[in-house]
């Protein structure tokens, strides 16, 4: 029966996806087949968003557009190819490596030969000339020798530059990989990574740990009426904002669209919840303007949820708390800060 059902769906989203490439002139390319397959399906809700954020902005599902959005959603993300890369790079140079030392190896061996060789002559009797050119012979071999070396220290300097450089790449895709790439702060990955790591200090250190969910209120109105860009924009200063609202080993990230988190460590409930407030009408009193079309777009308002962790609970427990904690003040009637149910 399940069978069934998935043939009929499975056939469905096929049919969707050829009538919306041929309804819109795009080449049903295996790409374009699979990512308006995953659209219709919106087992990627961050893809259905994106393509219906740009065609509400008026933007037609153009090849380029395709071609961005399968890279995005279903090409290996910067970091993993990053990875691949530089493994591939590393294992080329410490090939290069031993291969050096190798030669180092047999030369040096072949240089104590010509040495022991030349012992042996010097317990026979020799003559001027004789000893003179077996000098001049050591001589030639040590200089071919120390040559050898000099170039062998180039060689593994250059080597070792090259791994240098590696590690830098390797810093910049992964840190690449943790951030938002329109706010410029952290991003989910960043946030599950961040949090985890708190929560383990928190168990640790016997010290509470704190998470405040913040979610702009009428996000999507706003966007109806002043334009995506603008709501960009928003978010931008928002994730500015919050970042300026927050000390040191505090950690502000998009948790996903207009959804931020702060992870809080060494914060109790009850500061948390103080902080939460000023976040609040901090970024609520912040007029959203565009000096260079003299406009102004009023304010945006947040509503905030607050919860402690746990020690023993899960990340995405405590995730679910300050969550319900945050559609509570959104029942509350938004722009307000709603702490969890002790
Ligand atoms: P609520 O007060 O209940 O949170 O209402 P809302 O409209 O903010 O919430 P809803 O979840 O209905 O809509 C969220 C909106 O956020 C939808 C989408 O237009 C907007 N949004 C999400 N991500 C982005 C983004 O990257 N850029 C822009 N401009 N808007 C975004
Ligand atoms: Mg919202
Ligand atoms: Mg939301």
């Amino acid at each position: 029966m399940a069978a069934a059902e998935d043939f009929e769906r499975s056939s469905g989203l096929a049919a969707q996806a050829m009538e919306r490439m041929l309804s819109e002139r795009l080449p049903p390319s295996p790409e374009n087949f699979t990512l308006w397959y995953v659209y219709f399906s919106g087992n990627n809700p961050d893809l259905t968003r994106a393509i219906d954020l740009a065609r509400r902005d008026g933007l037609t599902a153009s090849q380029t557009l395709c071609e961005e959005l399968y890279k995005r959603f279903f090409t290996m993300d910067a970091e993993a190819q990053a990875i691949r890369e530089t493994s591939d790079k590393a294992r080329y140079a410490l090939g290069r490596i031993l291969e050096q030392l190798g030669n180092v190896g047999s030369e040096t061996e072949r240089y104590g030969n010509a040495l022991s060789g030349f012992r042996e002559e010097l317990d026979q009797p020799l003559s001027l000339p004789e000893l003179r050119a077996m000098i001049a012979a050591i001589a030639a071999e040590t200089r071919e020798i120390v040559g050898r070396q000099t170039a062998l220290q180039l060689q593994l300097q250059e080597s070792s530059q090259q791994l240098a450089e590696m590690r830098v790449s390797l810093d910049s895709a992964r840190r690449e990989a943790l951030t938002d790439g329109l706010t410029g702060i952290g991003n989910r990955k960043a946030f599950d990574l961040m949090l985890q790591k708190a929560m383990e200090a928190s168990a640790r250190d016997e010290q509470p740990l704190s998470l405040m969910m913040v979610d702009i209120d009428h996000f999507k109105a706003f966007n109806d009426t002043h334009g995506h860009l603008v709501g960009d924009h928003v978010l931008k200063l928002v994730a500015r904002m919050l970042t300026e609202c927050i000390k040191g080993r505090d950690t502000a990230a998009r948790y996903g669209g207009e959804e931020f988190a702060i992870i809080l460590p060494r914060t109790s409930l009850e500061n948390a919840a103080k902080l939460a407030e000023q976040v609040r009408t901090f970024v609520g009193a912040r007029q959203i303007v565009n000096k260079a079309r003299n406009a102004n777009y009023g304010t945006v308002a947040l509503s905030v949820g607050v919860a402690q962790f746990r020690p023993g609970e899960q990340a995405m427990t405590l995730v679910r708390r300050a969550d319900q904690a945050l559609y509570a003040a959104k029942r509350g009637g938004r722009n307000r800060v709603a702490v969890e149910a002790a």
